[in-house]
């Protein structure tokens, strides 16, 4: 017998507290406000398209009860906006996930591989069309830059993600790309290493940049000693790697300036990719079928498909209320 009923959090005409067994609460209420915010801003926008698609994103949740004793949500309508904080967050965690299982898979098939983490950028741009060509021209040379016999002789392969920050006080953006490279421990080698300065001279001469461009490189590490190497790497990984919500950068007390940077983040991005993998990073994904927040399509299963078997009898189902401005349990 099924004791949801029992709690009160997940009572008929209650507020839904989603608590993980763990006890960490499930921020589905701070997310949906956050998208009503950015829906408020498109509708001033008048992309009433856009609008009516973020204002729905999980309007209405349906649980159900597993066998360890904590709710999973088992159906729901996402927008799947790119800047709708509600997926991103989705999205963020579908990317955790993904990366502690490619992680640990590559530490199993290659032990004494390194993981290196690359970030590459370019000066501010200022426009929707200049960030677009930006990033366009940043994942080709990321590409060229790779299969140059210097990196490519001791890459196994990598992940790279694109990130795009905010400078509200000249009302810029910066553009860079984050990659995770697995390297063979002959990189370390004399002749083989590359350091800081190699990989700026490389990445100034695959940008065609009349300027020296900031690119930083660290070696990924566990952090703490002793800790199972594999684990440690997740860690410091997941710290590397994110899909980050950046709501922050267009859901301020700024309403004109977030409308700005809404209409250029939705031009720019459109058709982009976030994310590209090569070599044994690659392999492991499609081997694993293990998909990244770009290619996945489930925000509903974010830590992989659920047993059916997991479950047991029992379904909670909750809803949005504008009204009081949070979910409550609809049964
Ligand atoms: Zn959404």
């Amino acid at each position: 017998m099924s004791d949801y009923k029992e709690k009160p959090c997940y009572s008929k005409g209650k507020e839904l507290k989603d608590v993980r067994k763990s006890g960490k609460a499930v921020p589905w209420k701070s997310k949906k406000l956050l998208s009503l915010e950015l829906a408020e801003r498109l509708k001033e926008m008048e992309y009433f398209k856009k609008f009516i698609s973020v204002s729905q994103c999980a309007q209405v949740l349906v649980f159900r009860k597993t066998y360890a004793g904590d709710y999973r949500l088992f159906q729901t309508w996402f927008c799947k906006d790119r800047l709708c904080p509600m997926c991103s967050w989705r999205k963020s965690l579908i990317q955790s996930y993904f990366m502690t299982r490619v992680v640990k898979e590559v530490f199993k098939r290659k032990p004494k591989s390194r993981w290196i983490f690359l970030t590459l950028t370019t000066k501010n741009t200022f426009t929707a069309k200049e960030l677009s060509k930006e990033l366009s021209a940043m994942t080709k040379a990321f590409r060229e830059m790779c299969r140059r016999k210097a990196v490519q002789k001791n890459l196994l392969g990598f992940y790279r993600v694109t990130e795009i920050t905010v400078n509200k006080e000249n009302m810029s953006y910066n553009q860079h790309l984050h990659a995770l490279l697995c390297v063979s421990s002959s990189y370390f080698k004399k002749d083989n290493y590359l350091n800081q300065e190699s990989w700026t001279q490389l990445w100034k001469h695959h940008m065609k940049l009349d300027y020296v461009p900031v690119v930083n490189i660290q070696l990924v590490k566990p952090k703490k000693f002793k800790e199972k190497e594999s684990d440690g790497l997740v860690s410091a990984v997941q710290e590397t790697v994110k899909y980050e919500s950046k709501s922050s950068d267009y859901i301020t007390q700024d309403f004109e300036l977030d409308k700005q940077v809404i209409a250029d983040l939705s031009e720019a991005l459109r058709g982009k990719r976030f994310s590209s993998s090569s070599g044994i990073i690659k392999k492991v994904q499609q081997e694993l079928k293990l998909k990244d927040a770009e290619e996945s399509d489930d925000l509903v299963n974010v830590d992989g498909e659920p047993n059916p078997e997991q479950f047991v009898e029992g379904e909670i189902l909750a809803r949005w209320h504008d009204d009081v401005g949070t979910y409550i349990v609809d049964n």
